[in-house]
């Protein structure tokens, strides 16, 4: 017998179900959630964030009389333990046209737009910020020369090393390796 049984995982929520279970808790309304809490682009892939796990589930029932949260675990699919969540199957009160839901949720937008606008002030650097700041301000022409010439080297050699004939047959179908390359001289004007 084994003392530790692995927990099942989360399963992937379904689109829609038949299930007849009504969760007791009061109907969602629509116009209580923030706009940005719900996706009715696609009215038949309608999705809210349920208010017990804060994940997004699909709504079921868009055609028939009631529509609810799909039944669902809180986790991620496949990650997560299977813990049945008790925003399953809750009753959603459909108090919001698609259209007033797009208005609330431009309007939501745009408010926080402006407000990221105001909020966002210059600060000051940081003494280190500005350390480095000026460090790259200071690389001078000669600097760069300088780096240039250590990488010169490990160039040539490269060019040296694509030079060289495999041995053996060329292949026939391959294209040809490259052997044009550029000169140390036609770099530096
Ligand atoms: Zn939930």
């Amino acid at each position: 017998m084994t003392i530790s049984s692995a927990m099942p995982t989360a399963k992937e929520r379904p689109r829609r179900t038949r299930s007849k279970r009504v969760s007791n808790l009061p109907p969602l309304k629509l116009s209580q959630l923030p706009p940005s809490h719900i996706d009715l682009r696609d009215p038949l892939k309608a999705v809210l964030v349920c208010e017990d796990c804060s994940t997004w589930c699909p709504i079921t029932g868009i055609n028939s009389k009631v529509q609810k949260v799909v039944p669902h675990h809180t986790g991620k699919a496949g990650v997560a333990d299977a813990v049945h969540c008790r925003g399953s199957n809750r009753r959603i009160d459909w108090d919001l046209t698609i259209p007033q839901w797009h208005q609330a949720l431009t309007d939501a937008i745009r408010e926080a737009s402006s407000r990221a606008a105001t909020a966002v002030l210059p600060t000051a650097f940081s003494p280190q910020t500005d350390r480095i700041l000026r460090a790259r301000k200071e690389r001078t022409p000669t600097g760069r020369l300088a780096d240039w010439n250590a990488v010169l080297p490990r160039m040539a050699a490269t060019d040296e090393h694509r030079r060289l004939a495999v041995a053996g047959a060329a292949p026939a179908e391959a294209r040809s390796v490259p052997t044009d390359h550029l000169t140390i001289g036609g770099l530096g004007s």
